[in-house]
């Protein structure tokens, strides 16, 4: 039976294929696929901004990178985040490889990590585990500002601690990392969502609950409702919001265990001045989380304004096979960093250096030149074509080089570069020994 469905789909495919259903004229154009982006360069100086940030500050505070594949079983996302979320329901990008295993691209990061830390029994070692990743995410949601289908994570997890410390380091981190690129404007919030111990209780009176207004809410309550009604909470539909503020809140539901926590998260940030809401609607949409959860989110992103999202998920190593192991993390939205970033220049290791040979005579010694230069560490242009003085001086004004060697044979012979500064226009003579260029070109840095 469970064969049945990967050989149906090939047969399809191999329809499909063969109806010339794929086939297009050559000459039309392919295009990206909806929800996904090219991040070209102008842009995507600031994503490696957001990564360079986060890797000095994850290192401050003890994290080392991990990175897991891309594709993973299904059923890694289906019992971690749970069968009955929006992800694993409607969002996840499932397919059937050739060797006829159900496999997915990774929605998240959370669980590859903890299935990865298993694996390579990283547990082993005394004290908390801290790693963080950084990748693509896929989710088939529907594309629009700040919401893709390919979207990239940069995340952290905290294993084998169930202290509330790490949940308040990890929101201090995080505040930390705001401040470091300079996002000023967010809020944290905070929420409990109890854990299998008090869960079960809050469950069964929510259900009641929602029973009684269930006429009067949206279509997606009203299926949520039977299968996760903890995700009624999260309904974003304006008319819903009277009936659903009338649901009882986690935090006064939670079992002593987990109000102690909550009230030490509460007070480890205020220890830190770090300025937070409660949010008892806060449930997040995967099914792994329990006790702290939180998001923190910006007014200026629209719709789309959660910048940062996490929890706790003491339960997620042992409900994909692993030890009883506690953990805690979060995964930020490069995408949405990137809009709420201030604008300034990010470009930071840029062309210092542009090559004007005059003519095909010198280019071998501007090829040679150029290897010198970067060997040094100099940033260095050179254009493949042969070009008047003017085109170059174009080109380098275009690609905003500060600086141009200009040399005809004459200066050659003569030993000696023009040394043009392309604000100013001005130009100098300077020996063309590659001790008096960089002298030149350092005095300038
Ligand atoms: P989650 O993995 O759902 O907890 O989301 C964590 C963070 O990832 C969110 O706060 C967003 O910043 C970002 N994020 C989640 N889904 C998307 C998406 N489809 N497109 C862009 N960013 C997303």
């Amino acid at each position: 039976m469970t064969r049945r469905r990967p050989l149906e789909l090939r047969a399809r495919l191999a329809a499909l294929e063969s109806s010339g259903v794929w086939l297009r004229p050559r000459q039309e154009m392919i295009h990206r696929i909806k929800g996904t982006q090219d991040l070209l360069p102008g842009q995507i100086e600031k994503w490696q901004f957001l990564e360079q940030k986060a890797r000095d500050l994850f290192a401050r505070y003890g994290y080392s990178e991990i990175r897991t594949p891309i594709f993973e079983e299904t059923e890694l996302f289906s019992r971690s985040i749970g069968t009955e979320t929006d992800i694993v329901q409607k969002e996840m990008y499932t397919f059937i490889d050739k060797g006829e295993k159900s496999l997915t691209l990774r929605p998240e990061g959370t669980a590859p990590v903890v299935r990865a830390c298993i694996e390579n029994n990283l547990f082993a070692g005394s004290g908390a585990t801290k790693l963080f990743y950084m990748g693509p995410m896929f989710r088939y949601e529907r594309p629009q500002k700040g919401r893709f289908r390919q979207f990239y994570q940069i995340g952290a997890e905290v294993l084998g601690s169930d202290s509330p410390d790490v949940d308040a380091e990890v929101i201090e981190m995080l505040v930390q990392f705001l401040q470091e690129v300079e996002i000023l404007s967010y809020q944290v919030q905070i929420n409990s969502i109890g854990c299998h111990q008090c869960r079960p209780q809050y469950l069964a009176a929510l259900r009641e609950k929602i029973a009684g207004i269930l006429p009067r809410l949206c279509g997606d309550c009203n299926r949520r409702a039977a299968t996760n009604p903890l995700r009624v909470l999260d309904c974003k539909v304006e008319e819903d919001q009277p009936y659903i503020n009338t649901l009882p809140s986690t935090v006064d539901s939670l079992c002593e265990v987990c109000r102690d926590h909550f009230l030490a998260v509460r007070k480890a940030l205020e220890k830190q001045e770090i300025r937070y809401q409660i949010n008892s609607r806060l449930v997040r949409g995967l099914d792994y989380y329990e006790k702290t959860t939180f998001e923190i989110t910006s007014d200026h992103l629209g719709a789309q304004n959660a910048l940062v999202g996490g929890g706790r998920y003491d339960g997620l190593s042992q409900c994909i096979g692993g030890p009883e192991v506690c953990g805690f993390g979060f995964a930020l939205g490069q995408e949405r960093f990137v809009l709420a970033l201030p604008e300034k220049d990010y470009s930071g290791g840029r062309l210092q250096i542009y090559l004007a040979p005059l003519g095909p005579e010198c280019s071998e010694y501007a090829v040679a030149l150029a290897a010198r230069l970067r060997r040094q560490g100099v940033p260095t242009f050179l254009e493949f074509e042969s070009r008047s003085l003017k085109a170059q001086l174009r080109q380098a004004d275009r690609l905003g080089i500060p600086f141009a060697l200009i040399f005809g044979l004459d200066e050659l012979q003569r030993k000696e570069i023009q040394c043009r500064n392309m604000r100013t226009g001005s130009q100098t003579a300077i020996s063309s020994d590659i001790e008096s260029l960089l002298g030149w070109i350092r005095t300038r840095e």
